[in-house]
């Protein structure tokens, strides 16, 4: 049976290059870098390389801007957390859309339980949020906005550079997750007048366990993990430097080869969309064309995800349903149900996230064999209405 891996969203394999390069960092290049010998200095090195291949895929002037942690998740504890509890004195508001990551929304709700205001802006029914909501939202107490780049789920890019300049122009700090964007689209800080953004090494086939936050020069986070104040006092504990070099090797690939990948992408990507959107009661989430390269998702009526993806998951195919991250649980998505959705639409979704492993050849299974799952599950539904 052939195999093929469409969950790049929920995890991507690490490029093989990126696998070579992290090896010798296990077992003999173990220096750490705060230690004066050569090992440490060597790690020091491979430390800062790493930081400044990072900076230079998000256009940051200065590789000092660049902050390792362990992923995205905590990337955005810190810029939240961080950024909110810093401005307090500011002002006590904070913006946000509703269709944000969970590492995002609840970090937002633990802020609002001490004290703090949070606004989330709706979105329309492909997952977009207008940017004149935003400013329109904006008092004379807030002091963060934070947008996501684009959702991993609905694959939707948000006018992250409108928004930018909003918040520029009002002195407002502006942070982006960029977790699903970053080393697929073209992200640029300066240009986006982005503050903070948040970055993830596997979702660009990087390694597991490391992630970055990009912090402006001159803004002030209060940091949480504190002890010997590495990572310029923002983020303490020994670097790990196996992690960071296989993130700084991947985003020297992504910058490299984003633009001819995505491509790639893109054309699996809509022969995908056109193919699966020919079944009858069968609709695209997300925005037709402002969406991530490799994000095709969808939602079918009168049948449920879990059964398509276990269905798929039968005939070698790897895909998710839901929020990748959250389908622990079996609440309809947040992100789906933000789009206007109800409970029952929204529980019949697939998400399909392509990769570097793919090829034409797997999208042309994955073609055959959904309409069959569908189908075939829909024969057996109820509340289909053509039985
Ligand atoms: N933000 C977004 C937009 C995501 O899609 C994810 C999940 N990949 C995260 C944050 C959290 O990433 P992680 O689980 O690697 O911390």
């Amino acid at each position: 049976m052939r195999k093929v891996y469409m969950d790049h969203g929920s995890a991507s394999p690490v490029d093989a290059r990126v696998l070579e390069a992290i090896m010798p960092y296990f077992d003999m290049d173990v220096g750490n870098p705060s230690s004066l010998h050569s090992a440490g200095r060597k790690a020091k090195r491979e430390l800062e390389a790493a930081r400044t291949a990072v900076a230079k895929l998000i256009g940051a002037p200065s590789s000092n801007s660049i902050i390792f942690t362990s992923c995205a998740t905590e990337s955005n504890n810190l810029a939240l957390r961080g950024a909110a509890l810093r401005y307090k004195d500011k002002g006590n508001h904070i913006i946000t859309t509703s269709i944000e990551h969970m590492s995002v929304m609840n970090t937002l709700k633990d802020l609002q339980r001490s004290g703090f205001e949070v606004t989330y802006i709706p979105v329309d029914k492909d997952g977009l949020v207008d940017a004149e909501r935003i400013k329109k939202a904006i008092t004379d107490k807030t002091i963060l906005i934070s947008v996501m780049y684009a959702n991993g789920e609905i694959g939707t890019i948000q006018p992250i550079r409108e928004i930018g300049a909003i918040a520029s122009d009002k002195k407002i700090m502006f942070h982006v997750d960029g977790t699903a964007a970053v080393g697929k689209v073209p992200v640029n800080v300066e240009e986006e007048r982005i503050d903070l953004l948040t970055i993830s090494s596997n979702d660009m086939n990087g390694p597991k366990g490391a992630g970055a936050l990009y912090i402006k020069q001159g803004v002030r986070l209060i940091p949480f993990m504190l002890g010997g104040g590495q990572e310029f006092g923002m983020r303490s504990g020994s670097e790990n430097i196996p992690g960071i070099v296989g993130m700084g090797k991947a985003a020297d690939i992504a910058g490299k080869e984003m633009i001819t990948e995505g491509a790639r992408l893109i054309k699996m990507r809509d022969r995908l969309i056109d193919n699966i959107l020919k079944l009858e009661y069968t609709y695209l989430t997300g925005h037709r064309t402002k969406r991530l390269p490799n994000n095709a998702s969808f939602r079918f009526s009168f049948i449920e995800g879990e059964s398509i993806i276990l269905q798929l998951n039968d005939m070698g195919i790897t895909a998710s349903t839901g929020s990748a991250c959250s389908s622990k649980t079996l609440e309809p998505s947040h992100v789906l149900i933000a789009t206007g959705l109800r409970h029952e639409e929204a529980h019949g979704s697939l998400l399909l996230t392509l990769g570097r492993s793919n090829s034409e050849e797997d999208v042309d299974y994955v073609i055959k064999s959904v309409p069959e799952i569908v189908t075939r599950l829909r024969a057996l539904s109820p509340l289909y209405p053509a039985k």
